[in-house]
């Protein structure tokens, strides 16, 4: 490894962050993660945290998991790539999907494309809907809805559909033809709505209401997160998702949970259709699917459009990737699988998500610049910082970077996004970690 002087003056040099202004990364050079141990990651300095973060949503399974990396590195070993376009296959991407399908069988979505991540999964689903339409002889269905707030990755197609100017308003013109509805978001809606269930009505009526004004017959597919992530996690009142997936059905509009954060257990269910009950017509995977360790995703697809493309010779599907059903990746899953259930990481995601989301409602007791605390399914957690309680007004960018450090030198990682101080620590959590999140999230907020 380089040395620390070196890594620090070249890293915002040398290449440019996502989600970062270059000029950023050299005004305010982020931390050096060199080392990793359990839910712990060390930086350049030798200081060790617990990663409240769980590297980016996805590491649910912690950073030594053994036959995790050992998969990896057998695979490598034998079959290091094999492509799985036409003509050709590979036994490990074959055993996944097979896996999947058993695994994700109860939500009866039971087939697998593969992909390289999420915003991969985003655009497959995408494309294949429209195509499900064409094949089905209703060409005139090319238009998508989604929520404000959502965020569906970063190509295109799910730059589109996203519900969040930040991912948009620079890269415009996007796709023609995406409508947002209201986010059933309680703490700010158009509506001046704050009990969950009534919001959730009324989101839904703007859906129904958009739906007669666009015409049922010209829209594809309705995109949504079970709960809404990286827009500040936002989890809707239980009857929303039901009430969404009815509409969409009644009018032939195809759903699509985009479940690249929910899926694998981070909710407390094995997915965010499971939580609330719901059988999409494909869920977007990726990130914990193989725990961070390998850039890889799975866009499962459910009986609808199963019917239609597996008995309709002319189905080509003319999209796939590089690395769709890679074998390294796929190896890396089938190993996250097993783990995910041997460790029964599950329901410790909702034990410690419970833990965290007290833990974060009492602090909010303490603290004035805590508007809102969101949470209360599994490992997702959100804390909303506000200058002024009454008005609501966004706290500024400095105040809630220096919460994060204060945090991060108290012994824990946590995200920072616009407001928003996010919570997404690995599933195989203990409460000792817990407890050592909320301790630095204390002395973080004291410092302010
Ligand atoms: N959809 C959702 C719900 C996500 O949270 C993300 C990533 N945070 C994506 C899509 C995009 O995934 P990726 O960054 O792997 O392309």
């Amino acid at each position: 490894m380089k040395d620390s002087n070196f890594l620090k003056e070249n890293n915002g040099r040398g290449f440019w962050h996502p989600m970062t202004s270059p000029d950023d990364s050299i005004k305010n050079p982020p931390k050096i993660i060199t080392g990793s141990n359990g839910v712990r990651i060390s930086d350049i300095d030798g200081h060790e945290v617990v990663d409240a973060v769980g590297g980016l949503w996805n590491v649910n399974l912690g950073y030594s998991c053994a036959p995790v990396k050992e998969a990896i590195a057998s695979q490598l070993d034998r079959l290091p790539y094999y492509s799985t376009f036409r003509g050709s296959s590979n036994d490990v991407a074959i055993e996944l999907a097979y896996e999947l399908g058993a695994f994700f069988a109860p939500d009866g979505v039971t087939r697998a494309f593969f992909t390289s991540g999420g915003s991969d999964s985003v655009e497959t689903a995408l494309r294949l809907a429209r195509q499900y339409h064409k094949l089905r002889g209703e060409p005139g269905r090319i238009k998508f809805l989604s929520l404000k707030k959502g965020y569906h990755g970063t190509h295109f197609g799910g730059a589109s559909v996203n519900g969040n100017a930040n991912f948009r308003t620079a890269y415009e013109p996007l796709m023609p033809g995406c409508h947002h509805i209201p986010a059933p978001y309680t703490y700010r809606n158009p509506f001046n709505e704050s009990d969950p269930e009534k919001l959730a009505h009324l989101c839904v009526a703007a859906l129904e209401d958009e739906i007669a004004f666009q015409g049922a017959s010209t829209i594809a597919a309705m995109i949504m997160e079970p709960i809404l992530g990286a827009g500040g996690v936002i989890p809707p009142h239980k009857s929303f998702a039901p009430m969404v997936a009815e509409v969409c059905a009644r009018n032939g509009i195809l759903l699509i949970t985009d479940e690249v954060i929910t899926a694998y257990g981070r909710t407390g269910a094995w997915s965010g259709a499971r939580l609330w009950g719901i059988q999409p017509d494909m869920m977007c995977t990726a990130k914990a699917i193989t725990n961070g360790y390998f850039p890889f995703g799975a866009l499962m697809i459910g009986q609808r459009m199963q019917e239609v493309f597996e008995n309709n010779p002319s189905a080509k599907i003319g999209h796939g990737y590089t690395y769709s059903g890679h074998p390294v990746g796929a190896a890396a899953a089938l190993a996250c699988l097993a783990e995910t259930q041997r460790l029964n990481v599950v329901d410790n995601a909702a034990a410690r998500g419970d833990q965290l989301y007290q833990g974060c409602l009492a602090l909010q007791e303490k603290y004035d610049v805590i508007g809102d605390v969101r949470g209360g399914h599994g490992l997702m957690t959100a804390i909303e910082m506000v200058s002024d309680r009454a008005t609501k007004a966004p706290i500024d960018a400095a105040s809630a970077t220096n919460v994060q450090e204060v945090a991060y030198q108290s012994g824990a990682m946590v995200r920072v996004s616009g407001p928003n101080l996010i919570l997404s620590p690995p599933l195989v959590l203990t409460e000792a970690d817990a407890t050592t999140i909320l301790n630095a999230l204390d002395k973080g907020f004291a410092a302010l």
